[in-house]
Parts: C-alpha cells; sequence; structure tokens
C-alpha cells in the first residue's frame, strides 16, 4: 500500500503535471502497481433513469431545461426498466451500475421512494449501485446507504475559480458539502471533473488540489474529456487533446494514489492506443455502454476486444470493498424529512450560459 499525503499545493500538482511526459508515465506507472492490478480494469455502465428538463444551467449538459439540444427528456424509469438493464450490463461484463437522474437535488417523495427500490434491486443482483442526482443531505444519503447503495458519485467539475465560469444556479461550496454529506454513511464517495471546457493548467491543478484534499480522498474519480454538444454554451469548445488527458490521468494517479481512476466522456474521441496510455498511466475504470447519459460511448464489444487486445481483465465487483446490505423499506430506520436544505444560488452571469439560453427560446 502506498501512504496518502492529503496536503498537495496547486504548485506541487503543476510541477507533476509539467514533468516531461516519460517520466510521468513512469512515475504513474510505478505508484499505480503499489495499490491496483495493472492488468485489472474495473468497469461501470452509466444509465440516465430520468433524462432532461433539468433546472440547472450547467455549460456542458446537454440535459439543461435552459439549453436547446437534441436530448429528449424522460420521466423517471421504473424499477423493472432498470433491473432489465443492470442484467443486461453484468452480463457484458459490468461490474457497476451508475444511475443518473437530471435533478438539482433529491426530494423526499414517490420518485426518490422508486430510486431507493432500485438500489435495493441492484444490490440484490450482486452489483455495485452507484447513484448520481444531484446534492442530497445526509438524511437522504442514510436511507441511500441503507438501501445497499455503494458509492455515490457528484463531480466537482473543475477548480473553484473556473466552475464560476461554466455554472451560476449553485456554489462550489454545494458541492462539496454534498460529498460530506455522503461521508457521513457507509457509501463511497465518486467525485471527479471535466477538462476542455476553456480552463487553464492551474484550474486542472485547482480541482486536483480540491479532490486530494479530501481526507479520504474520493474511491473513485472520473476525469471526462468534454464532449462539446450543438446547443449548449460550450458546443464549439475544440477537443482535448489526448496528451493533456494523459497527464491529467498520470497527475490524478501520482496525488490519489489508491483512487480508482475512471475515463469517462470523451473515450470516442481517443484511439486505442490513446486509452493504453491512459491505463499505462493509471486509469483503472471505464464506463461501458454505448451511451453516457445522453453523449456516445464506444460499443461494449469493441471495449472488450481492447481488453483482449490489452490482456485487462474487468474488475469483479465488491473487490475493493465489502458488499453493503440491503435493509428493506418497511424496516427502514430513517424516515424522510421532507427536508428544504438552502443550496445557494449565486446567480451571477455567465454571458456564454446567457446567449445559449436566449438563442434556446428563439428557436422553441
Ligand atoms: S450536469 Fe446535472 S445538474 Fe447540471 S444541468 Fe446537467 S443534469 Fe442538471
Amino acid at each position: 500500500m502506498s501512504e496518502t499525503k492529503h496536503n498537495w499545493t496547486k504548485e506541487e500538482i503543476l510541477d507533476i503535471y509539467n514533468t516531461p511526459l516519460m517520466e510521468l508515465l513512469y512515475k504513474a506507472a510505478t505508484i499505480h502497481r503499489k495499490s491496483h492490478n495493472p492488468n485489472v480494469v474495473q468497469v461501470s455502465t452509466l444509465l440516465s433513469i430520468k433524462t432532461g428538463g433539468c433546472s440547472e444551467d450547467c455549460g456542458y449538459c446537454p440535459q439543461a431545461a435552459r439549453y436547446h439540444t437534441a436530448v429528449e427528456g424522460n420521466d423517471l424509469m421504473s424499477v423493472q426498466q432498470v433491473k432489465a438493464q443492470a442484467l443486461r450490463a453484468k452480463s457484458t461484463g459490468s461490474s457497476r451500475v451508475c444511475m443518473g437522474a437530471a435533478w438539482r437535488n433529491v426530494k423526499d417523495g414517490e420518485e426518490f421512494d422508486q430510486v431507493l427500490e432500485m438500489v435495493r434491486t441492484i444490490n440484490k443482483l450482486d452489483m455495485e449501485v452507484c447513484c448520481t442526482l444531484g446534492m442530497i443531505t445526509e438524511n437522504q444519503a442514510q436511507r441511500l446507504a441503507e438501501a445497499g447503495l455503494y458509492a455515490y458519485n457528484h463531480n466537482l467539475d473543475s477548480s473553484e475559480e473556473y466552475y464560476k465560469e461554466v455554472i451560476s444556479t449553485r456554489g462550489y461550496q454545494d458541492r462539496l458539502d454534498t460529498i460530506d454529506n455522503v461521508r457521513k454513511t457507509n457509501v463511497t464517495v465518486c467525485s471527479g471533473g471535466i477538462i476542455g471546457m476553456g480552463e487553464n493548467i492551474e484550474d486542472r491543478a485547482g480541482m486536483l488540489v480540491a479532490l486530494s484534499t479530501l481526507n479520504p480522498q474520493p474511491e473513485s474519480t472520473p476525469i471526462n474529456a468534454l464532449v462539446a454538444v450543438e446547443g449548449t454554451p460550450l458546443e464549439d469548445q475544440k477537443p482535448v487533446s489526448i496528451w493533456d488527458m494523459i497527464r491529467m490521468v498520470a497527475t490524478t494517479r501520482i496525488v490519489m494514489p489508491e483512487t480508482q481512476v475512471r475515463l469517462s466522456a470523451g473515450r470516442t474521441q481517443m484511439t486505442r492506443e490513446g486509452q493504453a496510455m491512459c491505463f499505462f498511466a493509471g486509469a483503472n475504470s471505464i464506463f461501458a455502454g454505448d451511451k453516457l447519459l445522453t453523449t456516445p460511448n464506444p460499443d461494449v464489444n469493441e471495449d472488450m476486444k481492447m481488453f483482449e487486445l490489452l490482456g485487462l481483465n474487468p474488475q469483479k465487483p465488491f473487490t475493493k470493498k465489502v458488499q453493503p446490505q440491503t435493509v428493506e423499506a418497511p424496516e427502514s430506520q430513517f424516515e424522510a424529512l421532507g427536508e428544504k436544505p438552502k443550496w445557494t444560488r449565486p446567480d451571477h452571469k455567465i454571458e456564454r450560459n446567457e446567449v445559449a439560453k436566449e438563442k434556446a427560446k428563439t428557436l422553441k
């Protein structure tokens, strides 16, 4: 096991990021081997259980109601639909199902009860269950934990400074508060971000400072390359260079040695060679399935061919942590509190978000 440092500074992380590439790869690959089997990669399937119509203004997201994109909204899926998708994911090698709902925050009520039932159902299939449902309170996190949730995803997206250039409808501290609420339970934390949104290298380092100084550090960290979707404020962003992706993965691996580093959005733009370099640099998880919520992702058969070519094996579920117990709804110790937490609404102006919003009005 390697020693995890929790007081990384931006300068230290920038030094790592800017290390000559061969040296950086060697260092990251060496650290990777201390805590992980380099031939094992965890495979997750991301399922959009409620799509579109979101009240937030995340500049990268085609699910925000205020932008005009080709995404079609869907109401919350049924437990049976989710179960069928989970079984399919399991049969193609996924050990984890991550359920995403386009919500600002969780509201107690029928829909959340339905999500809790989905968590119970998937945990009983002996798969790791992850949810990404927006901001949650401690009580809601406890109820998810009781249902058998393995991980909760809540990305920091970028540095605190650059976050304000992308999202105006909630604050960075809200993100940290939700992560803190999850940490009060046995549920593991999944938190990462997106590169290619116009941020600079200092912002990338700033995001890694925020993540790596959490104690404990997140058990998993997705590194997304922006998929620029038409109609969103970031539609004109240039694709991220594979070299930036490799550097970001390697730096994440070095500052967060125990964390599962996940290649997430943007893999369709990467060659197999590029992805192989990312695995060498310490990435040890991918999202499988032909869609990532609403954006394209490589076909699972293609991924399995890549695994064969590289001699990689999918990680078995509950390798890193034991399977949580599921408590059935009637035995629950936690009641819905119907809380209305006061999340912030900074509501500062982001010019490009405003422009996209106005443009959408004329198209509707
Ligand atoms: S990223 Fe999540 S919170 Fe932001 S607009 Fe999309 S669905 Fe809503």
